[in-house]
Order: structure tokens, then C-alpha cells, then sequence
């Protein structure tokens, strides 16, 4: 297959490009085989991306919205509705709400996607096994990760974090906390560290989820990475209390954060939604702070976490429409310099084989948008598009 004169942005790109923007792209099977400069450099004819990376999903919670009711931008009281709503949670309803998220995911040109799971109790819940048998249907699609989401205070009780760890290791994840202004949280956090060296896991943080400048678990987490010596990967979505910070000291913590290699996922739909006034506009808004993130090297993902449930009622599985949202919550301009924010970065942060940047010899996982300038990229126009995966076209079943 060939495709012609198409751009592909510059944080994508794994070849060296000279002064071309616009190229021929040539597939051979399952793979990227040739890419060279288009004849003509002024018209493109669409924009190509390596095939879309979700870092941050909830596919055990995702369209509940009409039997739990919207939150309207009260975090904790959606926290206590799903709650109420998880004691009637069963694996048939379980699987039916997590394979439809899966469906619009990998419709939009999704090739992997990390969701957290609840996870309040020592004991499993029932969403692992469901989600167990799905990342093996899907096995060849969409590469399927979990995080155990609980409650950050729950691992004060050595015996319940130690259940969780062993339980989240035997089925291939990753451990995860909620972290926000809890009480000795350096201590509990501290707890979550031993257990993932103990048991070999990755970390992934709900951190810092509010507009309280006293929320400082991220600089916590960051310390205790390098205190720790940590390796593996460390994952801190949220992060808006960043953003109400002392720029000196958000900075400050940013450069111990980036030091420490942990990986910043930013929810804008979420994190708007949730964060901020209700009672009259919402000045400010829950953001952190993606540029100054990366002017120290730390490119942050952006990524969909709820749709359709109590925390976020709309919202779907099609990371271009977060992404354009991140675009005007965060002035990411010029917009195809921060695509990699949707594929390079959280292929990163989710340690995948293949990095996203689009070479000879990579993938032919690949997401053909009509878009044939920078300033088509946000609008529903531009974000038409043809999805490849494995070398062919995926026909729409939708
Ligand atoms: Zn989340």
C-alpha cells in the first residue's frame, strides 16, 4: 500500500527529514517499509500518526452516567455515588460497558489503552477477572493494561496493601493509589514503594486531583523515587494543584519530578469538569502545568479517563477530541508539535515495544486523518479518518 503526500508531524517522526514536511509513505505487510519526500511539498493531502495510546481510562466504570447521575463537578461526591453503584457491579454488566469503551477506543485508532480498575478492598474485585479474559479477546488490537485504583489510606493496613500487591502482580499490572491530602502520606506512600519493589510492579498515581495549592503528593512521589533508587516506570496523572502553586515552587518540584523519569498524564476533560466553581464561572480551572513541564524535558500525555460515568458525564474514547480539548485548556501551539502528548509520550509511560515514532521497519499501526494543515487537526473536519492497523484499513462497523 502507498500513501501519498501526507504530513506527519515533527514529534512523530523517527527518520531524518531535512527540509520536507510532506511525504510518500510506503507499507509493506504489517510494517512501515519506505518513507520518502513528496514530490510536491506544498499540498498534502492528510496528516498520518503512529496509532493512538491511551494512558488513562476507567473502562469499569464508563457509561453508568444515567443510572448514577452526574456529580456536576463534586469529585468526592462521585466517589461516594459509584460507590453505592459498585456493591451492584456483576461481571456480565462488568463486560458489557468495558467492551463497548473497547469498541469506540479501537474504532478511533486506539492500539493501546492502560485503565484503572476500583479497587477499594483487599480482595480482587469482580471488574479483574473480566478484564483478565478481555486483554486476552483483544490480544492483537488493543494492548490492554490495568492499574488497581485504591484508596491511598487503605495501604496504612499492611495486610490489605500486601493482598493487593500480590493479587495486582499475578495478573500482570500495575499498582496505583489515590493520593490526594491524605493524612501521614508520606509514610503510606512510602508503604506503596516497598510493595512494588518487593513484588517487581510499576506505579501509577491519582495524584493531587483538586485546586488545593496544599495538595503535594507529586513531590512526595518524586522524592521517594530518588530516595528509593526506584526503576521502574511512575506514572502521576492529575496533578492540577501544580497549577495553583508558587510558580518557584511548582517548578521545583517539576525538576525533581523530571529527574525522577516519572511520566505526567493531564485529563482535560475530567479535570475541567470536576475542578473549579460551580456556583458561578469557574475561575480557575483544574490543568497542570504542561509547558513548564516540558521545558524541563517532561512531555506530558494527555489521555480521556471517564466518559459517561458520575466524575465526567460525556465525553467518548476518540483521543482527538481530548487532545483538541488539551489544545485550548493548555494553548499547546502549534498543535502537530504536541501530538506526541497522544502517541510517542504515553507509549513511553506505558513502556510499549514500539515508541510511536513513525521509521522504516515500524508498525503499520497507523491513523490517516483528513486534516491537511496544523489548524485542521482540531476541528471535526480534520479529524476524519482512515485507521491501519497491521498494514489494512479498518472498515468502520459503526
Ligand atoms: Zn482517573
Amino acid at each position: 500500500m502507498k500513501l501519498e503526500a501526507l504530513r506527519i508531524p515533527a514529534p512523530l517522526r523517527g527518520f531524518a527529514a531535512g527540509d520536507a514536511r510532506v511525504f510518500d509513505v510506503t507499507l509493506d505487510g504489517d510494517k512501515v517499509a519506505a518513507i520518502v519526500p513528496s514530490a510536491s511539498q506544498t499540498q498534502a493531502r492528510g496528516t498520518l500518526l503512529s496509532a493512538l495510546v491511551e494512558a488513562h481510562a476507567h473502562i469499569d466504570k464508563n457509561y453508568t452516567v444515567q443510572e448514577v447521575g452526574a456529580a456536576q463537578g463534586n469529585l468526592f461526591a462521585a466517589i461516594e455515588r459509584m460507590e453505592k453503584h459498585r456493591a451492584g457491579w456483576t461481571g456480565e454488566t462488568l463486560r458489557l460497558r468495558m467492551e463497548r469503551a473497547l469498541h469506540d477506543a479501537w474504532q478511533s485508532g486506539t492500539r493501546a489503552l492502560r485503565t484503572h480498575i476500583d479497587w477499594v478492598q483487599p480482595e480482587p474485585p469482580a471488574a479483574l477477572a473480566v478484564f483478565e479474559a478481555l486483554r486476552e479477546e483483544w490480544r492483537g488490537r488493543i494492548e490492554l493494561q490495568f492499574v488497581s485504583l485504591t484508596p491511598l489510606d487503605v495501604f496504612a493496613d499492611l495486610a490489605a496493601g500486601e493482598r493487593i500487591a500480590g493479587e495486582v502482580k499475578r495478573a500482570g499490572g500495575v499498582l496505583g493509589a489515590f493520593v490526594y491530602r491524605n493524612e501521614g502520606i508520606v509514610h503510606k506512600l512510602g508503604r506503596v514503594f516497598d510493595l512494588a519493589q518487593q513484588h517487581g510492579l510499576g506505579l501509577d498515581f491519582h495524584v493531587d486531583e483538586g485546586l488545593d495549592a496544599e495538595a503535594t503528593g507529586l513531590r512526595s512521589i518524586a522524592q521517594l523515587v530518588r530516595a528509593r533508587d526506584f526503576k521502574r516506570s511512575v506514572v502521576c496523572g492529575h496533578c492540577c494543584s501544580l497549577a495553583m502553586q508558587d510558580a518557584a515552587v511548582a517548578n521545583e518540584t517539576l525538576a525533581l519530578c523530571a529527574g525522577a523519569g516519572i511520566h505526567i498524564v493531564a485529563l482535560p476533560t475530567t479535570n475541567l469538569y470536576l475542578q473549579g466553581a460551580w456556583d458561578r464561572t469557574p475561575v480557575p480551572r483544574g490543568i497542570t502545568r504542561i509547558h513548564e513541564a516540558a521545558a524541563r524535558g517532561l512531555r506530558a500525555s494527555l489521555a480521556t479517563d471517564n466518559v459517561q460515568d458520575a466524575f465526567y458525564p460525556y465525553g467518548s474514547y476518540d483521543l482527538l477530541e481530548t487532545f483538541g480539548l488539551g489544545v485550548q485548556m493548555a494553548h499547546l501551539a502549534p498543535a502537530g508539535d504536541w501530538l506526541d502528548a497522544i502517541t510517542v509520550s504515553p507509549a513511553k509511560a506505558l513502556g510499549l515495544a514500539w515508541d510511536g515514532r513513525i521509521a522504516p521497519g515500524c508498525p503499520a499501526d497507523l491513523v490517516l486523518l483528513a486534516a491537511t494543515d496544523e489548524h485542521e487537526l482540531v476541528g471535526p473536519r480534520g479529524r476524519e479518518r482512515t485507521v491501519i492497523r497491521a498494514g489494512r484499513i479498518l472498515e468502520k462497523t459503526q
